[in-house]
This record gives C-alpha cells, structure tokens and sequence, in this order.
C-alpha cells in the first residue's frame, strides 16, 4: 500500500468518508469547502478511496457555478454489519450494506427470562455469522431497555428480566467482532439519521409506539443519551398519579395508557374487547369504522401528546418521526394526536411535522445494524473503542481491494 505524502491524511480520509456518510452523495467542490480542505486535498483523498473502492464516482448533478459536477457517494457493499434486535419471545438477526439496504434477515424464536438466554443468542448470533464475515464491519444489537453505553453493553431491561446483565463483553468475547448494544429506540434514531429522514435534519425526535412506547432525539446531530442512557425514557412517566397499573409495578404510567396492553385494556373496559381479545381486535374494529373503538386510540393520543409536548418544547425538533410496529394503526391516533399536541405547543412550534415511518418487521434490527454502519462516521466517537475496532475493519476491507 502506497502512502499517502500528506500529513494527517488518515484524519483528512475519515473526514471526507464521514461527510459522504453523513450527507449522501457530494461533489469535490462541496466537501472543500464545507470541511474547509483545499480543493487538490480533497482530489487527492478522493481518488484514493475510489482506487480503494469505498468510493465511486456517481452521476453529474449542476454545481453552483452552472457546470455539471460529478457527485460522489460510498460504494454501499464495502462494508456491512449484523443487527439483531431482541424482544423477550424472539429475535430478529439483519445483514445490512453500508448504503443501509437489508440483505438478509431472520426471526427466531427466543426467551430472554431461560438461564441460558445469552448462550442461546451467541449461538443464534454465530450460526448467522457462518454466511460470511468478508466485509463485515461488527455486530449491532439493539434491547428493549436501557443500555449504559454503547461500547460496553451492560443492559437493563425488566421485559428481558435483565439487570445489570453484562451483553457486550459476553458478544464481544464470543464473536470475535466490534459489538455495539443499545436501547431499540435509540437505535432507530442512528438509523434515521444515517440513511433515512433525519439525513437532513440535524434536530429530530423518534417517537415508537406498539407494545410499549418509546422516544430518542438526536440535537444537532447527536444522539442524546444522558448521564445513562436514559435520556427519552418516557414510558414509565406517571401521567396518572395511583392510575392504571403498569406492567413496571408503578400507576399511571404513560405506557400504562398509549401501550397495546393499556389500548387493550381501554377496550375490555368499554365492552368493545373480549376478555381474550388485544389491541389487534381493537385495530380492526376501528378499520372498519367502530365509533367505540376510535375514541379508544384517540383519547390514548391525546394522552401520549399530553405527556409528548414539554418534550418537544424542550428540544424544538425540525420534525417528530412516528415508526414502531404500531404505526399500523396511526390513522387512528393521527388527528387526535396531531390537535392535542399543537394546543399544547407554543404558537410558533405548532407546525411541527410529524412524518410516518415506513416500517416492516426488519425495521429493529436494521437500526441495530446502524449502530455500527453509523460509527466510522460519528464525530463525536459515541461508539467509543469499539470505533475504532469497525474503522480498522473498514480500512482493512479497502485496503485488501485495493
Ligand atoms: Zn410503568
């Protein structure tokens, strides 16, 4: 391998991969001036990652000056990674390329409460690793709960009966990559902000809602954890002091309300469900156009947005990004939720947008997967060691291309 012949030029080389990453296809012209690099750096650093193949020259779009431009983009299948995302009856293992498209993808059953629950996923994890591991940049698992921090994984999670459950070191030992672990919503929100509509919004919130209910912002472009990860921890919230019972063991939590189980226990309490009925029943019922079963979902939103808009007040999103496996049934929450939160909200954030998700049942996993898709590209090294380890892979993969 050739040197480069210019000082910092690993630095220079991440910041131009990490704007491509970041903004999508660019233009020379484009990345000199917006990293402030002079435009014979930024050529130079160009044709080396496109001899390397992370690069490739895409088509010509008209520049500012009215000559067409040729734009740049990452080559999606230089690097992918393994997400999984674990629900406390299931897994669901992704293969996703660096441009985010799912290759492949499996569920399998799971029981996150047996002794030997870790050892299962290892297992699970290592079979699917046995396709392949050319290109493979680490391994991203995402948890229903709350994660310390990404690079270390200790998990926290009462739907898994994990406490302190130390996931990270047990996968990183076992499997022999880069692992990163975080909370589900979190992740989706690294997956937003890497190939879906946060691209371009560097303030955005993700709200989830479906069996349980979930919020993450990103500000300024970072994702915003706290001091443990549990920043955008909503769901246990009491809007209710000695209200409903919660799963948690507390009353009144949010979830307790806007949550499937809270939805469907709304409808058994109105007489629109059957003792064994759930919230599907429920969907149903209001689809074809059951007055009961709409005022059901429509008072659980004006609840969630109740709860929702001290916090968008306090961050002042660009728009609130609704996805979750619940989104099937937004039509139903939609107007309630969208008058509810604009009468809360001070007149000039009324407009916020509020945009649907596509969503299949890949949509967690993928969002695990980005977790380490995301890290070569994170200024601000959230990721921790473990980026450095899927920057290693990444440059190892070009390097071997090239
Ligand atoms: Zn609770």
């Amino acid at each position: 391998m050739e040197d480069d012949g210019i000082a910092g030029s690993d630095l220079t080389r991440m910041e131009v991969l990490a704007f491509l990453g970041r903004e999508g296809p660019a233009s020379r012209a484009t990345m000199a001036r917006e990293l402030d690099l002079s435009p014979a750096t930024v050529s130079q650093v160009t044709r080396r990652l496109i001899r390397q193949g992370v690069v490739e020259p895409l088509y010509f779009a008209p520049s500012e000056g009215g000559r067409p431009g040729q734009l740049l983009g990452l080559v999606g299948d230089a690097g992918r990674a393994v997400g999984a995302k674990l629900a406390a009856d299931h897994v669901v293992l992704v293969d996703v390329r660096l441009d985010g498209q799912v290759t492949e993808s499996q569920a399998e059953p799971f029981d996150a409460m047996a002794p030997d629950a870790v050892e299962k996923l290892m297992a699970l994890l290592g079979s699917f690793l046995q396709a392949g591991r050319a290109q493979l940049l680490g391994v991203g698992v995402c948890v229903p709960g709350v994660v310390d921090h990404p690079d270390v994984g200790d998990v926290n999670a009462e739907v898994l009966g994990w406490a302190r459950m130390p996931l990270g070191t047990h996968l990183r030992k076992s499997l022999d990559v880069p692992v990163l672990v975080e909370n589900d919503v979190k992740a989706l929100a690294v997956a937003e902000r890497l190939f879906g509509r946060g691209r371009s919004r560097p303030n955005f919130a993700v709200l989830t809602v479906g069996r349980g209910v979930g919020f993450a912002s990103v500000c300024n472009g970072v994702l915003q954890r706290g001091s443990n990860g549990g920043a955008g921890e909503i769901a246990h919230v009491v809007v209710s002091p000695n209200g409903a019972q919660c799963a948690c063991g507390q009353r009144g939590c949010l979830e307790a309300y806007v949550g499937a189980e809270g939805l469907a226990v709304a409808g058994r309490a109105a007489g629109v469900l059957k003792a064994a009925q759930g919230v599907e029943r429920l969907k149903s019922l209001a689809d074809s156009g059951d007055a009961r079963a709409r005022e059901i979902f429509a008072r659980a939103a004006q609840r969630l947005a109740q709860a929702l808009a001290p916090a968008i007040a306090a961050l002042n999103p660009d728009a609130l990004l609704v996805a979750g496996e619940g989104t099937d049934s937004w039509q139903h929450w939609d107007t309630s939720f969208r008058s509810s939160l604009a009468r809360r909200l001070p007149n000039w954030m009324r407009d916020i947008p509020v945009e649907l998700d596509e969503w299949d049942d890949t949509s967690w996993a993928r969002g695990a997967a980005a977790l380490v898709l995301a890290a070569p590209f994170d200024r601000n090294a959230v990721a921790g060691e473990q980026r450095l380890r899927v920057l290693a892979r990444l440059h190892g993969r070009s390097v071997r291309r090239a």
